[in-house]
């Protein structure tokens, strides 16, 4: 278990700024993960904490001791990458054993502690047995176990998963969780799927050119996106926005095709702050206002509304998703299943009230 501090880390590439002051600090085995979008410098700060690539400014501690220019075998982090690099020519056990035989571990240790290491991670059938007979999830779990063998202070995954098929990276992604949790040893976990990042991160890092949107648990980064920027890359399908005029007293936003009404946080938000704003309301909070559910409107029945015609039907198995055309451009809703959805048709979105986002329209960020 170990505390890792990142104080204003920084890395330039040329004139390239590849992670700018970046400033976290964990908890005792806390399970990080970075997010965002390809070359946004989730890589680079892997790097810097394994000390495989050197900071150019700010500085890492880890417990407490300064190891910004030590190297990486004095650091005490393993690495898993997304090709999970296994020597060929080794059984299991000598893939996992390698490590501690390097450090000098003895024969009976070694022993005891990679069986007790492969039993954890359910791999123990498969000790005598090369890389190449090995099933892609059986790789990566020795990948894994070749990483905590030693029982390392920091755990680095740089997307371990991607090269695994939808239904065994659902089932990786529960048990990295349940074994880290277990083992409780701090982890920086890499993905650039959002999904991912809100079912297995105690908190989550959104990054975007080097610099780190917003640091949050899953639930407040969805609830209370920072800035225009996360709250389209946290979610799917992704959130839509729309610009917005406003009525005075700010609890109605309104333009070409729709009408919003803002819970009482965002409308008192909203009278702090002048100028143009754009709305965001996930597809998930929209549902055809004509239906069992679309009278549920708040108090006075006063709901809000998007008004478009029916462009595209998904159905998703109990959900359906729908994208309408507005005055305002394309809306997108998912809701649950229902009859009487045709291309062509006109239809009247129901919101909820509470559940919407304004941001400013200069700078992306949120108004509350
Ligand atoms: P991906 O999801 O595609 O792996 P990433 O978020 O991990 O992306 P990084 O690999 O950290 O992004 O790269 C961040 C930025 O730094 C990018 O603009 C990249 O081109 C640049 N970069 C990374 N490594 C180097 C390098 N060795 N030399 C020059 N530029 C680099």
């Amino acid at each position: 278990m170990a505390i890792i501090e990142l104080d204003r880390l920084s890395k330039a590439f040329g004139g390239v700024n590849a992670v700018r002051s970046l400033d976290l600090t964990t908890e005792d085995g806390e399970f990080v993960v970075l997010v965002g979008p390809s070359g946004c410098g989730k890589t680079t700060t892997m790097r810097m904490i394994a000390g495989l690539e050197g900071a150019s400014g700010g500085a890492i501690r880890i417990d407490g001791q300064d190891v910004t220019d030590m190297g990486p075998t004095d650091r005490d982090v393993a690495m898993v990458f997304q090709n999970y690099a296994l020597y060929p020519h080794l059984t299991v056990y000598e893939n996992m054993a390698f490590c501690l035989r390097v450090r000098r571990w003895s024969k009976a240790r070694i022993d005891e502690q990679v069986h007790r290491t492969a039993k954890a991670l359910g791999i123990d059938e498969l000790l005598q047995r090369k890389p190449a007979a090995l099933s892609g999830g059986q790789r990566q779990r020795v990948a894994l176990g070749r990483a905590i063998v030693r029982e390392p202070r920091v755990f680095l995954m740089d997307e371990p998963l991607s090269n695994l098929d939808a239904k065994l990276r659902i089932e990786m992604r529960a048990e990295i969780v349940k074994l880290c949790r277990r083992l409780k040893v701090t982890t920086f976990y890499v993905t650039h799927d959002q999904l991912e990042a809100l079912t297995m991160g105690h908190r989550i890092v959104v990054m975007q050119g080097g610099v780190a949107q917003q640091i949050d648990t899953p639930q407040k980064i969805y609830d209370e996106p920072a800035n225009r920027f996360v709250a389209g890359f946290i979610g799917s399908p992704p959130m839509n926005f729309l610009d917005a005029g406003r009525t005075e007293g700010g609890a109605t936003l309104q333009g070409p095709g729709f009408r919003l009404r803002a819970g009482p946080r965002v409308t008192a938000a909203l009278r702090e702050q002048a100028g143009p704003v754009v709305a965001g309301i996930r597809p998930e909070h929209l549902r055809p206002a004509e239906g069992p559910d679309g009278a549920a409107e708040g108090p006075d029945g006063a709901a809000g509304s998007i008004t478009g015609r029916i462009e595209i039907v998904e159905p998703l198995g109990s959900q359906v998703m729908i994208q309408i055309a507005t005055d305002s451009g394309l809306v997108t809703a998912q809701f649950e299943r229902r009859d009487g959805l045709a291309v062509g048709n006109p239809i009247t979105l129901a919101q909820t009230p509470d559940m919407l986002h304004v941001f400013d329209a200069t700078s992306g960020r949120s108004v509350l």
